[in-house]
């Protein structure tokens, strides 16, 4: 730091001054540059790394990097009106959010003040941003199933609670859709649901925040924004904040889906950030400590054991790629991270095949032992007849004459392929999913044409749950159901009227 002599003179003269005051000094500091969102204040000696620190005229920085005699600290909000020499108070907090029941439905900043324009929310409850995340011994295993009512999903890749599933892929690939999906899904499910926007456009966030609304989930969502016309800082912190908001949830035992729309923004405002506070760059320009970014983010998202209440918090983190190159520094850091990833490639995107889910390289590692019953007993059959397909498939366009049974499998897995299919914003309950998937895999839609799939499912799913509604309740319940579920499809088959 180059300190210019007047500016060291006039720090001596205010030390002379303050010398018997110095324990007011360590609580106040002075300005001595600032720009960029960046402020260096000299003084603050007891500053609390994340403590919040008042400028004049009510603006609010963090102390972010503490140094002996400096701290440089990031301005919360618009340092406009900010000049050398000004008083800089300590807080004595680290900055806190409202958290509670007060806050969902609506849409709060990185500050978690409202944005909605629906009034103050009305809360005395608050949480530092920044927490350790819970230890082992408060944790029980991942057992329970987090459904996102997409089937390429719930079947091959599912999610429990308290899992952290990243979604990664090109851009315009569906990343977003299948998160809000998985949100809407939630309604009526008992689980809490939070968005954090980071770095989009404000159009963005108001569309998806009136899809919500339509779909009837704001009831039991927060939306928090930090829109790409904000500051590094508050992109660098919505993330924290809408985690510092599930905590309070999760801990009183309830259920939390939080979406992280995306992780690789936020690595982009932290390296702006870091670079501004004259951190050393590294790796692709980001500073040495971006993993622990992540991972201390990631690492808060939990199930909690019995004696705990049982609460968790569900997270589904979006990474952008440049691409498909998963080996870039920030896609490799999240991989490693969680628990799992949904890999959307743009191939099967533009070819139709949506959710675009590539089945290959998209892993959970531990949502399986949450799936009910009946999914994993017909989920492992499709995996099986969808890999070999798709091996199949590669191999058989290059003959011209195939044998009876390839064929019979090449069809099997355009069917399979079709029924994964699945449109935005209509998530399909668990046991109707299971319904669809044992007439695939059973391959009771050999004489269904392809293109009469779509419509043949969602006839199928009204004719069974209004002539056999206990088949749904035994999915549900016991696993066993396979022979009335066989004769229910066989049934309506012959009702079914195919179309050219
Ligand atoms: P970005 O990189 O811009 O954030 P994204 O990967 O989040 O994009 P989305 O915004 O979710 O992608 O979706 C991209 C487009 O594809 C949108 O227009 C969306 O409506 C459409 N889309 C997404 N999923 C489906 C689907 N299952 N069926 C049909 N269209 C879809
Ligand atoms: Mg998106």
């Amino acid at each position: 730091m180059n300190l210019r002599p007047e500016e060291i003179s006039s720090i001596i003269k205010e030390q002379i001054k303050n010398y018997e005051n110095k324990v007011e000094l360590t609580d106040t500091g002075s300005v001595l540059k600032v720009g960029d969102g960046i402020a260096s204040v000299y003084g603050l000696e007891n500053a609390m790394a994340g403590e919040l620190l008042e400028f004049p005229g009510e603006v609010y920085g963090m102390a972010l990097n503490l140094e002996e005699d400096m701290v440089g600290a990031v301005m919360l909000g618009s340092d406009q009106g900010i000049k050398e020499g000004d008083i800089v108070k300590r807080t004595g907090n680290v900055v806190s959010v409202p958290v509670g029941e007060a806050l969902v439905g609506r849409v709060v900043n990185a500050l978690g003040q409202p944005i909605d324009g629906k009034g103050p929310i009305n809360t005395d409850k608050f949480r530092p941003v920044e927490s350790e995340a819970t230890g082992i011994i408060a944790r029980k295993s991942v057992h329970q199933p987090l459904e996102t009512g997409i089937k390429a999903i719930d079947a091959m890749v599912p999610i429990g609670k308290g899992q952290r599933e990243l979604v990664i892929g090109d851009r315009q690939t569906g990343k977003t859709s299948i998160c809000i999906d998985a949100i809407l899904n939630q309604k009526g499910k008992d689980v809490i649901c939070i968005y954090v926007a980071i770095g989009q456009k404000r159009s963005t966030v108001a569309q998806l925040v009136s899809t919500l609304e339509k779909g009837g989930a704001m009831d039991y969502t927060i939306v928090v924004s930090a829109s790409a016309s904000e500051s590094a800082p508050l992109q660098f912190l919505a993330p924290y904040a809408g985690t510092a908001m599930g905590e309070e949830f999760m801990f009183e035992g309830k259920h939390v889906l939080i979406v992280y729309d995306d992780l690789t923004k936020h690595a982009v405002a932290y390296r702006e950030m870091s670079l501004l506070l004259k951190r050393p760059p590294g790796r692709e320009a980001y500073p040495g400590d971006v993993f622990y970014l992540h991972s201390r983010l990631l690492e808060r998202s939990a199930k909690l054991s019995d004696e705990l209440g049982g609460g968790s918090i569900t997270s589904l983190p979006i990474i952008e790629t440049q691409g498909g190159d998963v080996s870039a520094y920030i896609p490799t850091n999240v991989i490693s991270i969680t628990d799992g990833q949904i890999y959307l490639e743009p191939e099967l995107f533009y070819a139709g095949v949506r959710p675009a889910v590539n089945p290959g390289i998209s892993v959970s590692r531990v949502g399986g032992s949450a799936q009910i019953k009946s999914m994993k007993k017909v989920a492992g059959p499709l995996k099986l007849l969808y890999s070999q397909y798709k091996e199949l498939a590669a191999f058989a366009q290059f003959g011209s004459d195939l044998d009876e049974d390839t064929k019979k499998r090449l069809a099997q897995g355009e069917r399979i392929v079709e029924v994964l299919k699945q449109g935005e914003h209509q998530p399909i309950d668990v046991q109707n999913q299971v319904m669809i998937i044992h007439a695939v895999t059973n391959d009771l839609l050999a004489d269904i044409p392809v293109n009469n799939i779509q419509r043949f499912e969602k006839e199928m799913y009204e004719f069974i749950n209004a002539n056999y509604p206990e088949i749904g309740k035994k999915i549900l319940e016991s696993g066993d159901f396979t022979k009335e579920l066989t004769n229910a499809i066989n049934e309506f088959k012959k009702k079914f009227v195919i179309e050219a």
